[in-house]
């Protein structure tokens, strides 16, 4: 009261303090120096002597004395005042009094005042409620037991709801119950005074049960004896930024197994040449996990001449500013290796490269698949048109009998002229392994088998076959036909089969062997002693001539050790019932020492090179292979 008092006093009136002997113990106020009064002037001196109109306020101040209170008006001068006296008590015994006096015009203007400055808070009051209330984001204040205080529409229906509804439901059957306990947890903190605030994202429940995420920040408010009193909230609705965010983590997790799963190892290299990004196959390749690759320069894991290799492309790429694309060889542990590298550069939003990007592959079996492709096409087209076109002939190689000094058969051989009449003669060892590799032997066998047949009406051939051919049931009963057809005498027929074919078909072998035989044909055993496991072969095959390998007769004359193992080829073939014909007879010394040795025949350069057919056998027959 006397607060309101002084106050009075001190913005528009006077304010006395009256001892008990009614003297002025203080004088105060805007209004003393209007009445003529100066403070100094005036102290200890009685107020019957000095205050203006004293005589009106006498009797209240002797009131005062006994404990009264009066509050009057007067007019002096035509100026209204208003007039509070009331006893200045201490310790329940009244020591003075208090008068204060205010013009009415200073106490209207007083009310002015004291109702403008609460108007002015009831409007920041209002402004207040208005922004909370209208504000775009959720705001809700909770009191400490977790109560809704207040609550705006956006808060309401960010969840679905209307304001008045969501008042009538309790705040924690809003909130995840999996962001519940984060919330109690704080609360306590805060109610222990540790944190005033909490900023996080959480889930909320919208009425129709779906998880709403917001960015929530919480304010714990306290009094003005630091006591908390409520828990302010704001809340931003996130969902859509959550969704856009899980929809790029979603779509990097995507790429991240893309690139993992693609075959080819991928990589992103900066400008200084460290890894930033490779792919499971590019680790599989470099053999360290990621961890140890990304960061690290080319030449901290490559061998020197794959990052040659690599700067090449990765320079090129800076150079030109496009995809560059190579094929390259590198050196892997001794071995070349094609490597194919596409690379191109990565560009930030100002179109600057800021780091480059590569694949590479190992086409080395690509490369020869592509290869051998590329040969079979050559050799099949090179073969067919040889055949269609007649230029396989035959020549033959005069084999002697060294008991009767007599040619009495000759072996063919089959070579090719080129095109246009070009004189050169491809020989055998130059397209018969392609033939048999890309599987046009049988083609070639049938011609010759063809062309021979003509010549054995009348002579003893020695006629080649590939393993191939003897090992496809097609093939031989194609042969049987054909020899039974031709009308020449089976036993001028001697098919020979390579020992190392007959190594690889044993079984095709004994079955061609035993049906040729039995149509009256013989069976050589060509190149004989360069396999292995020789004779075992003569123990399981129906054999009639044995050639000896030219390995073991080219040095005869001067090796012992060739002329012991003719020795026993001989033998062995005397006790088997089987003639040997000695293969690469080069001089008369040697043909006479397969002679000595017992060996039944003999071909090579010394009796005769192979030659067209018709300078051995002279013949009429039109049907013969041109030169
Ligand atoms: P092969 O059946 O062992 O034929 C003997 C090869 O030795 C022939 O080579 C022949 O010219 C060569 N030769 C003969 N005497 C001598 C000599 O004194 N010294 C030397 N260094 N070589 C001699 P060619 O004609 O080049 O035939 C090579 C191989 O091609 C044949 O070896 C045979 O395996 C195969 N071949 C030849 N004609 C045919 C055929 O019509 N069909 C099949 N499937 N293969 C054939
Ligand atoms: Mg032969
Ligand atoms: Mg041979």
């Amino acid at each position: 009261m006397y607060g309101d008092a002084l106050v009075a006093g001190v913005e528009g009136g006077v304010l006395f303090v009256l001892d008990r002997d009614l003297r002025i113990h203080m004088a105060t106020g805007e209004s003393l120096t209007s009445l003529g009064l100066a403070p100094a002037s005036i102290e200890r001196k009685l107020a019957a002597d000095v205050l203006p109109s004293w005589e009106v306020i006498a009797a209240s101040c002797k009131g005062a004395l006994k404990s009264e209170t009066a509050t009057f008006s007067f007019r002096r001068d035509d100026v209204p005042y208003s007039v509070h006296v009331a006893p200045l008590v201490d310790q329940g015994e009244t020591i003075g009094v208090l008068v204060s006096a205010r013009t009415l015009i200073e106490e209207e203007r007083l009310t002015s005042v004291i109702d403008a400055r609460d108007a002015a808070a009831r409007d920041s009051e209002r402004l207040l409620a208005t922004a909370f209330d209208h504000a775009p984001v959720g705001m809700s204040i909770v009191d400490l037991e977790g109560r809704w205080l207040r609550l705006n529409d956006a808060y309401a229906w960010m969840l679905g709801y209307d304001r008045e509804e969501l008042l009538t439901i309790d705040p924690s059957l809003v909130t995840h119950p999996d962001d519940l306990q984060e919330d109690t947890t704080w609360a306590a903190r805060a109610a222990a005074g540790e944190v005033d605030s909490l900023e996080r994202d959480r889930r909320c429940i919208a009425r129709d049960g779906s998880i709403v995420w917001v960015h929530a920040r919480s304010e714990l408010l306290r009094d003005d004896h630091e006591q908390p009193t409520c828990v302010v909230s704001m809340l931003q609705d996130i969902t859509k930024r959550r969704e856009a965010d899980e929809a790029v983590r979603t779509s990097e997790r995507y790429l991240r197994s893309i690139l993992d799963t693609t075959p080819e190892p991928l990589f992103v290299q900066d400008l200084s040449y460290r890894y930033q990004m490779v792919n499971v196959a590019f680790e599989e390749r470099v053999g360290l996990p990621r961890a140890q690759i990304l960061g690290r320069r080319d030449d901290e894991l490559l061998p020197d001449e794959a990052v040659a290799v690599n700067r090449h492309s990765f320079d090129l790429v800076l150079k030109t500013g496009d995809v560059v694309k190579r094929d390259d060889v590198v050196r892997v542990d001794g071995h070349a290796r094609d490597y194919s590298t596409v690379k191109f550069p990565l560009r930030d939003a100002d179109g600057v490269i800021y780091a480059v990007c590569g694949t590479f592959n190992d086409i080395t079996d690509r490369k020869r698949d592509e290869a051998v492709l590329r040969d079979r096409i050559v050799w099949t087209d090179l073969i067919h048109n040889a055949i269609a076109q007649d230029r396989l002939i035959l020549h033959a190689q005069p084999i002697l009998n060294l008991a009767t000094g007599e040619i009495d058969q000759a072996e063919l051989l089959v070579r090719m002229r080129g095109t246009h009449g070009a004189p050169r003669l491809m020989p055998p060892g130059e397209f018969i392994p392609q033939a048999e590799r890309f599987g046009l032997i049988g083609a070639i066998d049938r011609w010759v088998l063809g062309e021979a047949l003509k010549v054995a009406k009348d002579h003893c051939v020695e006629v080649n076959l590939s393993g191939a051919t003897i090992s496809d049931c097609a093939q031989v009963d194609e042969i049987e036909r054909m020899v039974r057809e031709s009308g020449a005498p089976p036993e001028h027929i001697i098919f020979e089969i390579t020992e190392s074919a007959v190594a690889e078909n044993m079984d095709h072998a004994r079955d061609f062997a035993t049906r040729l035989r039995a149509l009256g044909c013989a069976f050589a055993l060509d190149d004989f002693g360069v396999g292995y496991g020789a004779f075992t072969y003569l123990r399981n095959l129906p054999v009639d001539f044995l050639k000896i390998d030219i390995a073991f007769v080219r040095d005869l004359v001067d090796n012992e050790g060739d002329r012991q193992v003719v020795h026993a080829m001989v033998s062995v073939a005397r006790d088997f019932g089987i003639k040997t014909i000695a293969e690469g007879v080069e001089d008369q010394a040697t043909l006479e020492l397969l002679g000595l040795m017992g060996v039944d025949h003999a071909q090579g350069y010394w009796i005769a090179r192979p030659g067209p057919i018709d300078d051995l056998w002279p013949s009429t027959s039109p049907a013969r292979t041109p030169r």
